[in-house]
Parts: structure tokens; C-alpha cells; sequence
């Protein structure tokens, strides 16, 4: 039932030259889009959809979990993969979770209009087929690719930050946002960036620090901060450097800053010393580059991965009233997106 599934919106068509190309049918990309956008599935509402995304994957031969977040939790992740090997070389992974309030898909010609068309869900619906597609080549096998939907990108990334827990890691981790179709060459913080980090430093400042009986306390000092371009410019991005003198248990204050900071989804805290900086890769062939202005779940992934951030639509209205993807886009985008993954696997 599930092979018979899985070819069923797949055509073959010989292209240009001689190689065979399998082009999926763009209503089962659009229905796909439309039967997830259908489902409201704003930050902290994940179960339904994460529900029908586990259905879904399995209908097409593939092997799911759902992972609970924190014991007991109802919040869960979905990760997906081919036989019984968990452990895959590339991580595919979008966010199933939308910013509130729900608005309900509608359909004009080439544009998919509603919550989550171009965050994240269009950008989502766009590396299934192209794995999909890739796998109805014969060009993926058992091991190389799994899938990972998150919850809660849009609110402090409980997901993501729970997804270090699965005792897995991968050499490179395929992540989608709204990207304009470029390859990110990083991204930076969000519109107030300077309001956002105040309120994250405020709450940096209440975390209790640990005595050492013969140092005596840690110490906090806000060193520097940075951020805007004049009083009546929203500032695109701020940073604040930060150290903490350390008089015990440096494990124990990075977990306490990590957890001050994640309750802020625009902030991200970066360990100088402790880790090197986040660097995106973006040198791909046939794809242009550029940073992007706005946080992701990457920082919340550790490991050593490659990080590749990539999707179809735009930034602009994702989180709009009027969010929208084009079709034709996110057509674009699965063959775009076999070029990543394929050449993330070389
Ligand atoms: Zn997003």
C-alpha cells in the first residue's frame, strides 16, 4: 500500500538530454500545502498537525516518531526516516509550528494565501517532494536523509532545543525558512533588535549565579552593547557582550543563561569562548546568497553539522496578515532543494 502510495503522484518524464526525470504532480504539492494550513497549528498547538505529518511520512514508506518534548508533554516533534536507521548523514528539518492568529488557506491562481504558506509550511511541503523526488530517482538510500518537524520555532524553540536529546547527529542539517529561494549566508537579529535584547539582558540579570565558598559569586557584567542607527530607525539588529566571572560550576551557568536567553525567540546567545561562531554555508552553485535579518532554530541545533538554510517565499509577509507562497515557487524550490541535499551528501 505505501510503495503503491508513493508512486502515485510521481511521473515519469524523460527531460532534456538523456537522463530520466521524476516530476511530482503539482495538485499533490498543493494538496499537501492546503491540508496542513488547514490545520491550525499556531506555537504551543502542534499536536494535530504533527498527528497528520506522522501519518503522512508513514503512508509514504517511511518510519516516524513522535518525540514528546519533556516528559509527558504533549508537544511533540516528528522525525522521520528510512528503514530501521535512525541515525542519518543530513538532517531535513522545517518548523510545523505558526505565529497566531490562524488564518485559513484560500487558493487564487498561483498563490497559496494563509498561515504558514511561506512559514514554514510551503517551505516544508518543498523538501518532502524533493526528497520524495530524489528517493523516486533511486538517489537516496537508507541513512542518508531524515526528516525533523519542530515545534515552537516561533516561540523560544522548545523543539529544536529538545531535539539535542535524541542522542543523534549529522553531518549537515538542510534547514527551511522563507529565504526568497537564496541560500542564507547567516542571519541576524529582528525589527527592535535593541527592545528584544534589553528585555533578554533584564532577565539575564535575574539568574542566580552560584558561590563559591572560597571565590565567592559569579559575577555578570554587561560589557558592551551595540544596536541601530539613529532614535527613530527601528534597530535591525543589537548584540550585548556579556562575561561572567566564573567562581564554580560553568556547566551550570551556561544552562542557566541558555535558559534566561531562550525565553526570548529573537535572542540568540552565542558561548565565545566556548564554542565558535555560527557560520552558514552558501557557496552553492547556481543559487544566489544573501544574510538574512531574523533568527532561526540553528543556533538551537548543536553539533558540529554543516548548516544550510534555504526555502521558498518571503520573509516579508510571513508573519503577516497577508502570508502567501506562489506555486510556482515552491515547484521551483523542490528542484532546488534535490540540488542541496544531493550536494550536501557527496
Ligand atoms: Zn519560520
Amino acid at each position: 500500500m505505501t510503495n503503491h502510495k508513493l508512486k502515485a503522484g510521481i511521473k515519469r518524464s524523460v527531460g532534456k538530454g538523456d537522463t530520466m526525470a521524476l516530476k511530482t504532480d503539482k495538485t499533490e504539492v498543493v494538496e499537501l500545502l492546503k491540508a496542513l494550513m488547514n490545520i491550525e497549528s499556531t506555537s504551543e498547538k502542534e499536536l494535530e498537525i504533527g498527528q497528520y505529518l506522522e501519518k503522512y511520512i508513514q503512508s509514504r514508506g517511511f518510519t516516524a516518531e513522535r518525540i514528546a518534548i519533556a516528559p509527558g508533554s504533549t508537544r511533540h516533534n516528528v522525525y522521520a526516516y528510512l528503514g530501521q536507521e535512525r541515525k542519518a548523514r543530513l538532517l531535513v528539518t522545517a518548523h510545523m509550528d505558526t505565529v497566531p492568529p490562524h488564518i485559513p488557506v484560500s487558493i487564487d491562481g498561483d498563490v497559496i494565501r494563509g498561515r504558514g504558506a511561506c512559514d514554514d509550511l510551503g517551505p516544508m511541503v518543498a523538501q518532502i517532494f524533493a526528497v520524495e523526488e530524489l528517493r523516486a530517482e533511486g538517489k537516496l538510500k537508507e541513512g542518508d536523509v531524515s526528516f525533523l518537524w519542530v515545534v515552537g520555532e516561533e516561540k523560544g524553540g522548545p523543539g529544536m532545543i529538545a531535539a539535542n536529546d535524541m542522542g543523534l547527529t549529522w553531518e549537515a542539517g538542510l534547514f527551511a525558512e522563507p529565504t526568497e529561494g537564496k541560500v542564507a549566508k547567516g542571519h541576524k537579529g529582528n525589527l527592535s533588535a535593541t527592545l528584544l535584547l534589553f528585555d533578554a539582558l533584564n532577565d539575564l540579570r535575574e539568574v542566580e549565579l552560584p558561590v563559591s565558598d572560597l571565590l565567592g559569586p559569579s559575577t555578570l557584567n554587561i560589557g558592551k552593547i551595540e544596536g541601530g542607527a539613529g532614535y527613530n530607525i527601528l534597530a535591525a539588529e543589537a548584540k550585548a557582550l556579556c562575561s561572567i566571572r566564573v567562581s564554580k560550576d560553568v556547566e551550570g551557568i551556561k544552562e542557566a543563561v541558555r535558559a534566561a536567553i531562550d525565553k526570548h525567540p529573537d535572542v540568540d546567545v552565542d558561548f565565545k569562548f566556548q564554542y565558535t561562531e555560527m557560520l552558514l554555508e552558501w557557496g552553492f552553485e547556481g543559487f544566489e546568497a544573501e544574510p538574512m535579518a531574523y533568527g532561526t532554530d540553528i543556533p538551537r541545533l548543536r553539533g558540529d553539522h554543516r548548516k544550510v538554510l534555504y526555502g521558498p517565499g518571503s520573509i516579508q509577509v510571513a508573519h503577516g496578515t497577508d502570508e502567501y507562497i506562489l506555486i510556482s515557487g515552491l515547484m521551483e524550490s523542490i528542484e532546488k532543494n534535490k540540488v542541496l541535499i544531493l550536494g550536501l551528501l557527496k
